[in-house]
């Protein structure tokens, strides 16, 4: 393939998301659960408990994100608006995912409730804190986090509801606010009133190896830092939307068809091995045309 480096990388990645098949892989995501759900309202309080509840296995994230939202009824936005915290706390009871719990989830819940009250929708006090920060995305999403947070968290709510400005990668509220900016495109659901254009990266391990593998960073780290670099090279690429191409980046490590290393069965059908840096090493080890060989060796046969 010949072009300068991001038209290469421009066309790999376009030629992915074209051919990716998004209803399969919606199926195994935590978005799935946000498109159960009508109303905007479920959907931002949804959003919001399965993008916090998103880390670890696949399997357990689901199970987790299910079992709360059983105990949260037909409609989790009236049944927060409803009930005191206290409350929450009791209907939440035996919900755990990794080392949070009721606790957390009441508390987070009933602060959504308290900002979708005065605010209008967690779109709208998001919004508010973006430009109330000048269009700083960090400390917008540092300010929403400590609304939801409230005062004196514990440090087991510090983890449920991250604060970038500790430099970490937040990639479970990136990941909310991907669902909730992004155009609706049948995985994002367009219903916050921003700009893609602001939003970076949610990058959790599978995007941080895919984003290594294609040399978008060479940083060893997933830390807020690497999320911008990243976002930075997307952005070469699709300046209005540079996180479009997150799903299918962070699908084909979830899936494994890419296992971040030369395999010729998952490497050779790759759109993207034209940039990949193992594709390149086992090229120039001429391990690529391995599969050619032992198919002229058939044919000989
Ligand atoms: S060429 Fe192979 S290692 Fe590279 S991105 Fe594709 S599947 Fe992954």
């Amino acid at each position: 393939m010949v072009g300068r480096p991001d038209e290469r990388l421009s066309a790999c990645l376009e030629r992915l998301v074209s051919s990716f098949d998004r209803e399969r892989h919606r199926a195994s995501d935590p978005v799935r659960f946000v498109h159960r759900y009508v109303s905007p309202a479920d959907r931002e309080v949804v959003g919001l408990v399965a993008a916090l509840l998103a880390f670890g296995r696949v399997r357990s994230v689901s199970q987790s994100v299910e079992r709360v939202l059983e105990r949260l009824g037909p409609s989790p936005a009236a049944t927060i608006e409803r009930s005191t915290r206290a409350q929450l706390t009791r209907r939440l009871r035996g919900c755990r995912h990794r080392m949070w719990g009721a606790a957390e989830f009441a508390q987070v819940l009933s602060a959504a409730a308290r900002l979708r009250r005065r605010e209008g929708s967690l779109g709208r006090a998001f919004a508010q804190r973006w430009s109330a920060s000048g269009g700083d995305l960090r400390e917008a999403i540092a300010r929403w986090a400590d609304a939801l947070r409230g005062r004196r968290p514990t440090r087991t709510l510090r983890s449920l509801v991250p604060d970038p400005r500790s430099g970490s990668a937040c990639k479970r509220l990136l990941l909310y606010l991907r669902w909730m900016v992004r155009p609706d495109d049948g995985i994002d659901l367009g219903l916050w009133p921003l700009p893609p254009s602001i939003l970076l990266v949610p990058l959790d391990t599978h995007v941080h190896r895919m984003a290594r593998n294609l040399g978008l960073t060479r940083r060893a780290t997933a830390s807020w830092r690497t999320a911008e670099e990243v976002t930075d090279a997307l952005r070469r690429i699709d300046s209005q939307d540079p996180v479009r191409f997150d799903f299918a980046l962070c699908h084909l490590g979830v899936s494994r068809a890419c296992r971040s290393r030369f395999e010729p069965t998952t490497c050779l059908p790759c759109a993207l091995r034209p940039v990949c840096k193992h594709a390149r090493r086992a090229s120039d080890m001429d391990l690529v045309a391995t599969p050619r060989l032992s198919r002229r060796s058939d044919r000989r046969r």
